[in-house]
């Protein structure tokens, strides 16, 4: 497979990525045998975080023994020092690995978040020492936030932005990647078939590629998934005519009902997570059930349940969606898929 330069890493990635979301859903058995397929049909990126349960640690034994010439990646949540810290050391133990290629902040999403982590009190120091000690060898940063994503690449602290990229959620097209190119800082397409709601692999995959220096990350559970996708990379690259019609279908299709989740329609007044709310498929599709039906996720899906229809947030979404319509389909679909799951439960 084509390998491209990620930004000023300098690192030679594989034209296509692996990431290790979906894998949270497989046994360990499918979930190494996954890794391998994409290691054998070329991929040599592998993008994970120690938030997702199993996947550093399945990664781990799928590499184990064939680590030279991986290029791997993993992130934190961390905000402060000596959390990151604790993570990083899990991280590298859960891989199996002395070092890790990019180590990314994960979600810095907003200004407040922002602050944080620059602050010479927050977690950079501490990353920036993992890297002159050799635990990592490059600082990378994730963002959902296109004005935030725009300072992050700007402040000269981060090697690669990872940012959502497809050809629904294209803003990043008009001014992040160039700017990014500017800085010399790589640029990683997360949700390249926007969390599962684009199912047409080769127009979405075609739309990516004409970006020769972005590197899109796919996530993978079956590895039927990932051959389909790595045929569309062996043929022509160029779209034909009825594909760039059927992309424009499609765009009119959906970008009507489609969160970029960009968080310009918080604030909400009784603390909804909207964006999180209109992630609810692609969670549901992607994390496995009992992650999604408790702890974090449910209390915060179960926020959807609280709104008053004031329609603030509406006036405030520059895409004008339907937001109370679509809090309230979300809702109800999350609180029937959690009683069926709960049923299965019990009568097992
Ligand atoms: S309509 Fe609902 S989601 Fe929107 S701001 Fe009001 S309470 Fe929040
Ligand atoms: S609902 Fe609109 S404003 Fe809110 S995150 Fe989604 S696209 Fe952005």
């Amino acid at each position: 497979m084509e390998k491209i330069r990620l930004g000023k890493t300098n690192l030679m990635v594989s034209r296509l990525g692996f990431g290790g979301i979906p894998i949270q859903r497989d046994s360990e058995d499918d979930a190494i045998a996954v890794v391998r397929k994409c290691l054998e049909l070329g991929i040599n990126y592998l993008d994970t975080a120690n938030a997702y349960t199993t996947s550093e640690e399945h990664i781990g034994k799928a590499i184990s023994g064939r680590r030279e010439g991986l290029i791997i990646a993993t992130k934190t949540l961390a905000r402060e020092g000596n959390i990151l810290e604790s993570h990083l050391k899990l991280s590298l133990q859960q891989l199996g690995v002395e070092s890790i290629d990019l180590y990314q902040l994960h979600n810095v999403s907003d200004f407040d978040t922002l602050d944080i982590i620059l602050a010479p009190d927050g977690p950079m120091p501490v990353l920036e020492e993992a890297k002159r000690a050799g635990q990592i060898k490059h600082i990378g940063v994730t963002s959902h936030q296109i004005d935030v994503a725009k300072e992050l690449v700007k402040s000269g602290r981060f090697e690669t932005i990872m940012f959502p990229f497809n050809f629904i959620t294209c803003e990043p097209a008009d001014e992040l990647i160039s700017l990014a190119r500017e800085h010399d800082v790589g640029f990683i397409a997360m949700k390249p078939l926007a969390g599962g709601m684009l199912d047409n692999v080769t127009i979405a995959f075609k739309y990516l590629l004409q970006f020769s220096d972005v590197v899109p990350i796919v996530g993978i559970e079956k590895v039927h998934e990932i051959e389909e996708i790595v045929k569309v990379l062996e043929g022509s690259w160029r779209m034909t005519e009825a594909e760039l019609k059927e992309m424009q279908r499609l765009k009119e299709k959906l970008g009507t009902k489609f969160c970029r989740r960009c968080d310009y329609c918080q604030p909400c007044t009784a603390e909804i997570p909207i964006s999180l709310v209109m992630d609810t498929d692609s969670l549901i599709k992607k994390e496995p059930p009992e992650v999604v039906f408790s702890g974090h996720f449910a209390d915060e899906l179960e926020k959807a349940t609280n709104c008053t229809e004031c329609g603030d947030c509406e006036e405030r979404c520059p895409y004008h969606l339907p937001i109370r319509e679509m809090i309230k389909e979300y809702s109800d679909r999350y609180a029937t898929e959690k009683r069926k799951y709960q049923e299965q439960k019990m009568s097992r």
